[in-house]
């Protein structure tokens, strides 16, 4: 036993053969040798369990080709581009919005070289980089003046840092919202120095219970929607108009924290109630805060939008510059913000706008035609079959949109283990399992994305 121990090589010397040269130049000695130590660590571990076992021969591709593969493995990028086979548009865990490709096209100019971020081309002064993007939210928006940080959490600190510290902060029960990742609203509210209090019932709220909890320690009063729930049956709230004229009759600013915040009407897609960041304003919301990647289809980045008084508060705050938004997110946020003007329509140029509007009627073809190209590799089986997809974002949480799947079987495979076959892939899919079948909802599939799709099921 001891023999053979004696003669598995060490690190050093494998690390000085033919075979190791090639693999040093790509991946580094560091690698390689650490790589080497693992493998030389089961053959001592096989040969320790039975001493008869022949040693590999360690000049030859079958010892080195499980090395390569692990080096490949380590330097495949981690953060890598999926198929969202949900059928949620707005799939926070897989990175939200995907741009349009005006937008991909602003990134790339803007990281590639030089650009006037904060430079006055007119008077070659330093310049603010605000200015990218708030003339276009003003102007979408109706807002007066406008801010962007570098997501909607982010808003909501700042304007609650700026508006309320040192003060109390009037919030419905039933708008003491978590957003997800632990960030909860009532934490935010006395992180940024201000006192929480709580007025009405998880159900119902009346506007006599805001002016009732208003003394001179109120600063804001604050509106959140309730995007990842709904609040349904016996249920009463004051409008905002009522809030808002409450508000500035006790000399306070009204709040908005809206979420996902649409620019656009919605009804073509079937999301009437989706409130429209116009509208709010109108009806006197002094500042209201919305994600770039959500509904709006943009970059991650959180918007500002409100009265001049409300803006030029948080244009002054010192956390401003810890919350700012970097210029690759600011050039995407820009070329989206320009798909809502003429000559575009948001709702064929924004993806993720075009992905909620297109019809089931639409889907069922797309559905087919890839359902056709898995049974014709017959690896899998599939079906085309009704499927229910969703905004996601925090839209409408439990707004059905009618869509269509294909419905994948493996006779060998259980539809847990073929959707981890699938995640597992060089391009990685995402599905949805219900009764024993693994769905691909095509309505998040880009028609780009549909043969790799297919591609990526008939390799499982
Ligand atoms: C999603 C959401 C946020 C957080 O937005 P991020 O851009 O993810 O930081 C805040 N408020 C509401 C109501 C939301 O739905």
């Amino acid at each position: 036993m001891t023999d053979a121990l004696r003669r598995i090589p060490q690190v050093d010397a494998l690390l000085r053969k033919n075979c190791a040269a090639s693999l040093i130049e790509h991946y580094g000695r560091p690698a390689v040798g650490a790589e080497l130590r693992k493998a030389l660590q089961d053959v001592r571990a096989r040969v320790l369990h039975d001493p008869r076992v022949p040693l590999p021969d360690f000049d030859e591709p079958p010892f080195w080709a499980p090395i390569e593969t692990q080096l490949i493995e380590q330097t495949r990028p981690n953060l890598r581009r999926v198929i969202n086979a949900t059928g949620v548009v707005v799939h926070t865990n897989l990175g939200r919005s995907p741009l349009a490709q005006e937008a991909i096209d602003a990134i790339s100019r803007a990281a590639g070289g030089y650009s006037n971020l904060e430079f006055d081309l007119s008077t070659g002064q330093r310049g603010s980089r605000y200015r990218v993007v708030e003339d276009l939210i003003c102007q979408l928006t109706g807002a007066e003046a406008a801010l962007v940080v570098n997501n909607c959490a982010a808003a909501v600190t700042l304007a609650l840092a700026a508006h309320a510290a040192g003060g109390e902060v009037v919030v419905s029960r039933g708008e003491l919202i978590e957003i997800g990742g632990s960030f909860r609203l009532p934490e935010v509210i006395t992180q940024g120095g201000a006192k929480l209090r709580e007025v009405g019932a998880t159900n119902k709220t009346r506007l006599s219970d805001y002016t009732a909890a208003t003394d001179e320690d109120t600063r804001v009063y604050l509106k959140s929607h309730t995007s990842n729930y709904r609040i349904v049956g016996f249920t009463a709230a004051p409008s905002r108009s009522e809030l808002a004229e409450a508000a500035h009759t006790a000399g306070l600013v009204l709040i908005e924290d809206l979420g996902s915040g649409a620019l656009v009407n919605l009804d073509a897609v079937g999301m009437a109630d989706e409130p429209i960041v116009r509208n709010i304003l109108n009806d006197g919301v002094d500042l209201v805060m919305f994600s770039g990647d959500k509904l709006l289809g943009g970059p991650q980045a959180g918007i500002l939008a409100g009265t001049s008084a409300a803006v030029a508060a948080l244009k002054s705050h010192p956390l401003l510059r810890a919350l700012r938004i970097d210029k690759l997110s600011l050039a995407a946020l820009e070329a989206t913000l320009r798909l809502y003007l003429p000559p575009h329509d948001p709702l064929r140029d924004v993806p993720v706008l075009r992905m909620l509007s297109e019809r089931a009627a639409q889907l069922q073809p797309k559905a087919a035609r890839l359902a056709q190209d898995i049974n014709d590799a017959g690896v899998c089986r599939a079906t085309v079959t009704e499927h229910e997809a969703y905004a996601g974002g925090g839209a409408l949480p439990q707004q059905v949109l009618d869509s269509w799947a294909v419905a994948l079987t493996h006779d060998e495979l259980t539809a847990n283990a073929l959707a981890t076959r699938l995640r597992d892939g060089s391009c990685p899919v995402i599905g949805h399992i219900a009764q024993n079948k693994l769905h691909l909802d095509v309505r998040t599939v880009t028609d780009d994305d549909l043969p790799h799709l297919a591609q990526a099921v008939n390799a499982v």
